[in-house]
């Protein structure tokens, strides 16, 4: 694999960065996952506007511009060879000595990834996969796509230690999201999703998700949704770039539903496999 590092193409073996990056240090840094479909960046300005905003918000400068990003990403798929990748990239706030004050003079820290992209076997998308959940006890501050992620790491973790794939979170009796997802409840035919707000990650898939109920006339909602809700939904999707939209057929042990993928999540499977295969296509 061939990783992007202040300025240099490089094999991710030789990637490194000093101790003293405040990225390694404080956790300091923004960073952007997207996936790419047959070499084709899926929403990139979407992602790009995402990461500059998010940037922003913690008062680093972006150290590209959008065309350059572009540029770089378009490298970077070109050098890491497979058609399907997911491309993440990271900005920290640079190196310098540990203090807590930002640091004055430093250029940021870039690196860029690329994995192979891994989307839900088929097999998981007819079956739909377990979630667990649990209070919501990260920050104030979840619409930041900050690196410093533990609280969703030990979230998800949760979930992995009982064998099931995601821990969808409760904040003061409402729905927020996933330890890295979205999610979506459907109550009487109707599509429900918590609006954003600092409390969740706005994400990507979650805008497509909602254009294509707004685009197919699918009954919606964006609104607050009660923990009783989500525990007595007929289905519930999560949606996030690598996982794509895959339904939730078990929650805390028990079925979700007829415990098998509902009728609205097959529509909205159809319509996101379809846009997929548009977009690649354009
Ligand atoms: N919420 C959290 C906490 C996440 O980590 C992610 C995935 N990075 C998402 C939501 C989904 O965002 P996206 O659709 O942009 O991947």
């Amino acid at each position: 694999m061939i990783a992007y590092l202040n300025g240099r193409f490089l094999p991710i073996e030789e990637a490194c960065v000093p101790v003293l990056d405040r990225g390694f240090i404080f956790g300091d840094g923004i960073y952007e996952l997207l996936p790419v479909y047959s070499r084709r960046p899926f929403r990139l300005n979407e992602h790009l506007k995402r990461f500059d905003s998010n940037l922003a918000s913690i008062r680093i400068g972006n150290p590209y511009s959008a065309e350059k990003w572009r540029e770089l990403i378009a490298e970077m798929i070109e050098r890491n060879h497979l058609e399907d990748q997911s491309i993440y990239i990271q900005v920290t706030r640079g190196v310098a000595k540990r203090d807590h004050a930002f640091p004055k003079n430093v250029s940021p820290t870039v690196l860029i990834l690329s994995n192979p992209l891994v989307t839900p076997a088929q097999e998981q998308v007819q079956k739909g996969v377990s979630a667990i959940t649990a209070l919501d006890d990260r920050w104030l501050r979840c619409d930041i796509k900050a690196i410093s992620l533990l609280a969703n790491v030990l979230l998800r973790q949760q979930a992995i230690d009982v064998g099931a794939a995601e821990t969808i979170l409760f904040r003061d009796g409402y729905l927020t999201e996933g330890a890295a997802s979205n999610v979506f409840v459907v109550r009487d035919g109707v599509m429900l999703a918590p609006p954003k707000s600092h409390l969740m990650l706005p994400g990507i898939t979650y805008d497509v998700v909602l254009e294509l109920a707004a685009a197919q006339g699918l009954e919606h909602a964006v609104r607050g949704v009660s923990e009783h809700e989500v525990r007595s939904a007929q289905e519930l999707w999560m949606t996030s770039s690598t996982r794509e939209v895959l339904p939730i057929t078990a929650l805390d042990d028990k079925a979700v539903g007829g415990g098998t993928p509902g009728p609205v999540f097959w529509q909205m499977y159809g319509w996101y496999q379809e846009y997929k295969a548009k977009v690649m296509r354009a």
